[in-house]
């Protein structure tokens, strides 16, 4: 059910959890990022995390990478990717959790399911999924982040459209742009 993301609210009580590909970094159309040099930026995304990172008290990645389960890459692969990436954009998250298991596994960790939002707020406690946005471009991503009960944010990329998301934004950039200036 669609709700009115309350933007002027936003402050350190809130947590951000952002999918990875086609927000942070620009998708690979049925692949998969397996290094570095495959790992391309999105224009302003270092501009917009460091005000998202002023604006909300924790920032978690939540990404699947089910090129591992397949084979194609390694976990130690995936690990030198957000290396680079922390290390690209000065290190902007609390934590990242990925999961690597085949779609067909049916893992809970795996987005649409919400192990990844579980795990965090075990980690992190004060993490309230009512003051938590979920930032993404795929389906499964906006059922992950309604699941768990938090606002949605959709950029479209993985998937055209969700007329069900709580916002839509153009990128990551204008996401950060719309919180500075407080407005719907
Ligand atoms: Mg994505």
């Amino acid at each position: 059910m669609k709700k009115v993301l309350p933007i002027g609210e936003i402050d350190r009580s809130w947590s951000l959890f952002l999918d990875r590909d086609g927000i942070i970094n620009e998708r690979i159309v049925d692949g998969y990022v397996r290094n570095p040099a495959e790992f391309v930026i999105l224009p302003d995304v270092r501009e917009a995390m460091a005000h998202l990172r002023r604006r909300f008290g924790r920032i978690f990645l939540v990404t699947n990478q089910q090129g591992i389960g397949k084979g194609l890459m390694g976990v130690q692969d995936l690990e030198q990717v957000h290396g680079y990436m922390e290390a690209e954009l000065e290190f902007p998250f609390d934590r990242i959790y990925f999961c690597s298991e085949l779609a067909a596994a049916n893992s809970p960790f795996r987005k649409p399911e919400i192990g990844m939002a579980l795990q965090a707020q075990r980690d992190f406690p004060e993490v309230d999924f009512s003051r938590s946005v979920m930032v993404g471009d795929a389906v499964s991503d906006m059922l992950f982040g309604e699941k768990a009960g938090m606002y949605t944010v959709f950029i479209p990329g993985a998937a055209a459209s969700w007329p069900d998301a709580d916002l839509q934004c153009e990128s990551l950039y204008d996401f950060a742009q719309r919180l500075k200036k407080r407005t719907r």
